[in-house]
């Protein structure tokens, strides 16, 4: 899915690399001639860059950024005290990331925009992608809670 690109940072072999708004980062090379940005390599064309849209794999396959730490958890519900607003369509802010963990039972946790569902069981959590859009769906008694993940503060 289409990001933004919020900064830059060299890996250890002084390649760029792409900070992205959803928390995950991608490598931007010029290796010519295969693969031709002249822009990366000078600092103007970096700037120029900030705020463009770059696509994110990672975000495709539903991976939490690496480092993310979790920072906060909802209480404990069930099929009963599930809140409306989880029921419908809502979304995390940007670099926010979550998991859906289910205790017992099955939530079915849809998301319309990318055409997907999934059977939220204990053995399989559900990941929510930071901004797009959700909801779940209880399928008979369950106890769950939502665990919240983001960059970890430096
Ligand atoms: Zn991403």
């Amino acid at each position: 899915m289409q990001r933004r690109i919020t900064g830059f940072v060299l890996d250890e072999h002084g390649d760029w690399i792409a900070s992205l708004d959803c928390g995950h980062r991608q490598h931007v090379r010029h290796d010519p001639p295969f693969t031709s940005r002249p822009w990366v390599v000078s600092s103007e064309g970096r700037a120029d860059r900030i705020g463009s849209g770059w696509p994110c794999s990672l975000c495709d396959r539903f991976e939490v950024p690496a480092g993310f730490v979790a920072y906060k958890r909802t209480p404990e519900f069930t099929e009963v005290t599930v809140p409306q607003g989880l029921r419908r369509d809502h979304s995390t802010k940007r670099g926010v990331w979550a998991k859906i963990r289910v205790l017992e039972g099955t939530l079915r946790y849809h998301v319309p925009a990318l055409n997907r569902q999934f059977d939220v069981t204990p053995e399989a959590p559900g990941i929510v992608i930071a901004e797009v859009v959700h909801h779940v769906e209880p399928l008979g008694p369950v106890r769950f809670y939502v665990e919240f993940f983001r960059a970890p503060t430096t």
